[in-house]
């Protein structure tokens, strides 16, 4: 087996363009092949030119997409189709892919790998055409939109695919591109979008029967029930209608009569494409905006009407439950015809999926995972049969004349099972599997094991493998003084017992920050002894872990911000995934980092870099703090310098716990020696603080920086160049800790950081005052 290095994507499409940008975020060489045109720029070098204009960002850093090489079929594909992996995503019709697989069988090379990605045609019509050689060398590898943020991929093996070709290109997926691989069966739409599309025509069925408007069902549909708050139509605006016709016409097509009822299109959908109403491409669908004003398709006239926030009785109690587990548990019994339209809705979507799910997949947790990862749902259909539970689940399908399919008939609940780090499924035979994990899980961990010590934001396990790990759980892993204390004590208690600690946790985000209601409330009201002793306890935690006598390594994904993120720079490994948005972005809410973040860059920048460069890497990472940068990748961390350049990447999150542990290990049996105390560095002092400040009228009087934003970066430019000091002023690392409190809480007097604070707790984004 050997590891993709080159490939090639065929069609520069919304899909094409976007996997490429992937593949090269991900450091594999690949060419983007679209058809020629006879005049004007062509399409893949179009393509590739309006990446960078996708957002949210479809790679890593913009220097990847050098490694993609924008051609033609007719000119390039004889040289593309020797690279070791190509992929075809070109538009979603039999004909045309099945004379695109002719040639890519004529040209490539022999032991190219080929995979479509197709969202539904069955691949068994495709392999049919080509050569026995090709056929074992080709699958269905199937992306979801957009590529590099939706974790899963669905692989589905054709006929005669070889098992070195799909042991192959999962391990590429998984490791090399991150991704969760679901393994789907060969049927017409495979797991998530047969579910999917189900879900929304039959959603879009019981609209019209129980005479609900738009809003209402996208509230019914949206985090209500555990899935994304976008609901069914915008969803559906998301996907494209014409799109959505496309899959319900090839559904109706490749299944047999009786299966294929469910996807006859309904009339509506065949009105608004006549009409041109094809979603978000065409700016209209079943939604759309025009200036500030949102309108809403009436169903029955196709007419728009102003958007009107859904206002549902009986379900203002429900929201108030803030356990959506228990939410969902509430549904089944609300009552009136709110009640039995969400009851009737679930109980067709459920009892469809436990019939189909055989027919889908090897085991129902796949069934799970592709809903979850490709569709957003929080639990997948038989994690809800299991918040549910039987008698529930039962009497639900019962009031609608469903049943739970034979197969599930005898089943015991819950329907999924766990062991200390193994899943123990229900299996379509009626037996129980056993599967294992990719990697450390801590969820499963923490189901069958209790931790050494727990505080209200903090708890430390004992991974059974010699290493700690200290898991936040605040809301949004907030830091505050429990989670502080608990850094200090799980450095101790590992000291002690382990090898070395590892600090992560698998929520969707590392740490938003330090919790800003505490600071709020001490600002407010004057206690400003309360706030230096938060900071105090906040750098004495960072410096516990750059100097700790055991191996600590952080682990971060998704928001690492403030706090989170200066817990992540002083860590003596750092171990990110690729998807970290780090920053130090303390000016949003009127303040500046002062848990050893401005400290460690300036250290950092007074350390290494050469005399002639400092001042304008300086203006760099006082522009990055300044500004409130977030960083849209791990790599943009690095490259920008708020992760230092030592800093691993875990490319797939099912597996990054166990890599942080083996990190730690490796470290502990490698001669470990703690990080030594940090010696005191020579600023910039006065000369630094006069640029800085000519930047910071500038930007001020350019009417980029309200007169608070001035008063933060002067402040942060303090502290960055020493303060008003000689140049070469020797400055000790406790000397910039001080001066990064003495800032702050200079900062935390100020009435308009208290109203950005205020603002940012309320409205969740920061205010310009
Ligand atoms: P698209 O219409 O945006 O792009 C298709 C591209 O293929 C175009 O650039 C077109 O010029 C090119 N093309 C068309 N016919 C060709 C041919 N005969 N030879 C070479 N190139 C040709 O389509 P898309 O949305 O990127 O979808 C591509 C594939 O990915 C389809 O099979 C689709 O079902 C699948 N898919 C799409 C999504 C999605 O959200 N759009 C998600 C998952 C899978």
């Amino acid at each position: 087996m050997y590891s993709i290095k080159t490939a090639a994507v065929i069609g520069s499409g919304v899909m094409g363009a976007q996997i490429a940008a992937h593949l090269a975020s991900c450091g594999i060489k690949v060419w983007l092949l679209d058809l020629k045109k006879d005049q004007g720029p062509q399409l893949a070098s179009q393509a590739l030119g309006n990446l960078k204009k996708i957002k949210p960002l479809p790679f890593y850093t913009s220097e990847c997409l050098a490694l993609i090489t924008p051609g033609t079929l007719e000119e390039n594909l004889e040289e593309a189709a020797q690279s070791d992996w190509l992929i075809e995503a070109i538009v979603e019709q039999v004909e045309p892919k099945i004379q695109l697989l002719k040639k890519i069988e004529k040209w490539a090379g022999s032991k190219t790998l080929v995979s479509t990605n197709t969202s539904g045609i069955p691949l068994q019509i495709l392999a049919a055409q080509l050569n026995p050689s090709l056929q074992a060398r080709f699958l269905g590898t199937h992306f979801f939109n957009p590529p590099r943020y939706l974790r899963l991929v669905e692989v589905i093996k054709g006929p005669q695919t070889s098992t070195e070709t799909y042991k192959c290109l999962v391990a590429c997926l998984e490791n090399q591109l991150g991704k969760t691989v679901v393994e789907a069966h060969d049927i017409p739409c495979f797991i998530a979008n047969r579910l999917g599309v189900f879900c929304l025509v039959h959603t879009l069925q019981l609209t019209l029967k129980y005479g609900h408007t738009l809003e209402e069902m996208d509230v019914l549909t949206g985090s209500l029930m555990g899935r994304p708050k976008t609901g069914t139509f915008k969803l559906a605006d998301l996907v494209g209608i014409d799109t959505l016709l496309h899959i319900l016409d090839n559904l109706v097509s490749t299944l047999p009569a009786q299966e294929s009822e469910a996807f006859k299109r309904p009339d509506v959908l065949t009105q608004m494409v006549n009409q041109g109403l094809l979603g978000k491409k065409s700016k209209k669908g079943f939604y759309k905006k025009e200036g500030e004003q949102t309108w809403t398709l009436d169903l029955c006239s196709l007419n728009y009407r102003p958007f009107c926030k859904a206002n549902i009785e009986n379900l203002s109690a429900l929201f108030k439950i803030t356990d959506s587990r228990n939410r969902l548990k509430a549904l089944p019994e609300l009552t009136g015809q709110v009640g039995c339209s969400i009851q009737e809705l679930l109980a067709g979507q459920l009892h469809y999926a436990f019939s189909l799910s055989p027919k889908l997949s090897k085991d129902i947790l796949a069934v799970d995972e592709a809903m979850k990862l490709g569709f957003g749902w929080e639990w997948g259909p038989f994690e809800i049969a299991d918040i549910l539970g039987k008698t529930t689940l039962q009497q639900l399908l019962e009031k609608f004349d469903l049943g739970l399919p034979d197969w599930m008939q005898n089943a015991e609940f819950p329907l999924i099972q766990t062991q200390p780090n193994h899943y123990l499924p229900l299996s379509y035979t009626g037996t129980r599997l056993s599967l294992k994990p990719r990697g450390f899980n801590l969820f499963l961990h923490k189901k069958h094991h209790t931790a050494i010590w727990k505080n209200t934001s903090a708890s430390l396990w004992d991974t059974g493998e010699d290493v700690a790990l200290l898991e936040f759980h605040s809301k949004m892993n907030t830091q505050d003084l429990a989670s502080l204390q608990a850094i200090q004590d799980a450095i101790q208690t590992s000291a002690q017992n382990f090898l070395g600690l590892v600090i992560a946790n698998q929520a969707q985000h590392f740490c938003a920050g330090a919790n800003l209601g505490m600071i709020l409330i001490d600002a407010a009201n004057g206690e400003y002894e309360n706030i230096r002793h938060a900071l105090k306890m906040f750098q004495k935690a960072t410096l516990a872990i750059k100097y700790s006598p055991i191996p600590v390594v952080v682990s971060t994904q998704g928001l690492t911000l403030g706090g989170g993120c200066e817990i992540a720079m002083h860590s003596p490994r750092l171990l990110a995934s690729p998807e970290t948005y780090a920053g130090l972005v303390e000016a949003g809410v009127g303040l500046l980092p002062a848990g050893g973040g401005l400290k460690e860059l300036a250290l950092r920048v007074y350390r290494d870099i050469h005399p002639s460069y400092l001042l304008a890497r300086l203006i760099e990472i006082f522009k990055l703090c300044a500004t409130a940068q977030v960083a849209g990748s791990a790599h943009e961390a690095i490259k920008w310098g708020l992760f230092p350049e030592g800093t691993r990447i875990a490319s797939n999150e099912a597996t990054r716990l166990s890599q942080a542990l083996a990190e730690v290990k490796a470290l502990a049996t490698g001669g470990y020696r703690p990080t030594s105390q940090t010696a005191p560095v020579p600023v910039l002092g006065k000369t630094g603080l006069a640029a800085l400040e000519i930047g910071i009228q500038h930007m001020h009087e350019g009417g980029y920086a309200s007169s608070h934003d001035v008063c933060i970066a002067q402040a942060i430019a303090r502290v960055l160049t020493g303060g008003e000091v000689s140049e070469g002023t020797l400055v000790t690392e406790k000397q910039f800790l001080e001066k990064e409190q003495e800032e702050f809480l200079t900062l935390a007097g100020m009435p308009k950081t208290l109203a950005r604070i205020e603002y940012m707790l309320k409205k969740g984004k920061p205010l310009r005052n």
